[in-house]
């Protein structure tokens, strides 16, 4: 397995691997990798030749009250699980590397970008959807994996693939959570005992939601999302957001909805954790 620390590294590798029609296939992560990225890499595995990993922590994404200077980094590890999953290269550059300057050019989803973690978040998906921009410059694969975990960063990016034709297939991985039902992040380190214990909450609640969402209909995700909210709140957690948009365009669920996104966010202690259920509606 290679392992690339700059983007003409990366891009001349990429160019390459196209002129010999090898399918490339790009996996983005920040690193401290778990497996839950371990899913990803293997389901680009299946869909390509080779795999590229990128382990970038985009400064980019993150604004100045959040976790970007203790958000764990295990590169070692992380470099032992792409290769023991079958990736063949590793791009980590660092940040001066990737930006310029006086960089000033971005790319700005402008709808589905706006609610749940776009209004709490402002700039995070700007730096999200500028910097995987950037890494299908740089890696040009014909697939990239997202994981649901990231429900709305995934439906983002599959708006800027299609507004600006990007020539990539964007592959949706399903959720991994672990046996306690807690949806596995690299955010998780942060939590001690009593507040993992606290956040399985957030698992409950979307069963809860999910289950009396299919059976009462949308008429009742008021009342849903309202127990919700009481279901973390009464566990410890503070409430962030408790929401159930169309899955497709993020807005308010009508009766033309197919998918509901039930998405969480909350605080346990400092730690904000995000988690989700997709609920097809039936007619
Ligand atoms: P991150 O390193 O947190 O930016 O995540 C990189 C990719 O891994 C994103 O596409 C995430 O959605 C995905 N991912 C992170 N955690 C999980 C999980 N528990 N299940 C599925 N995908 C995940």
């Amino acid at each position: 397995m290679q392992i690339f620390k700059t983007p003409a590294e990366l891009q001349r590798y990429a160019l390459e691997l196209k002129r010999n029609g090898v399918r490339i296939g790009l996996v983005p992560t920040m690193g401290a990798l778990h497996c839950g990225h371990a899913s990803l890499i293997d389901i680009a595995v299946k869909n390509c030749d080779k795999v590229i990993v990128s382990v970038f922590l985009n400064p980019k994404q993150f604004g100045p009250s959040e976790d970007l200077s203790r958000y764990p980094r295990t590169f070692d590890a992380d470099v032992e699980l792409c290769r023991s999953h079958g990736a063949a290269a590793v791009f980590a550059p660092q940040p001066e590397s990737m930006y310029c300057s006086d960089a000033s050019t971005y790319v700005v989803e402008d709808a589905v970008s706006r609610p749940l973690c776009g209004a709490r978040r402002p700039g995070h998906f700007r730096g999200v959807a500028t910097v995987v921009a950037k890494l299908f410059n740089l890696a040009l694969p014909d697939i990239a994996v997202f994981g649901m975990k990231d429900a709305q960063q995934l439906q983002v990016l599959r708006r800027m693939v299609r507004d600006l034709n990007f020539p990539v297939r964007i592959i949706p991985a399903p959720l991994v959570r672990g046996e306690d039902g807690l949806a596995v992040s690299s955010r998780n380190v942060y939590l001690n005992d009593d507040e993992h214990r606290r956040a399985l909450v957030l698992h409950r609640s979307l069963e809860y939601g999910g289950d009396e969402l299919s059976s009462a209909g949308i008429g009742a995700i008021p009342r849903i999302t309202a127990e919700m909210k009481n279901m973390i709140a009464v566990a410890g957690g503070e409430v962030d957001y408790v929401e159930a948009l169309d899955f497709s365009t993020l807005e308010p669920a009508d009766a033309s909805s197919s998918e509901i996104l039930i998405a969480v966010a909350a605080y346990f202690g400092k730690t904000r954790l995000i988690d989700n259920t997709l609920i097809k509606i039936i007619t």
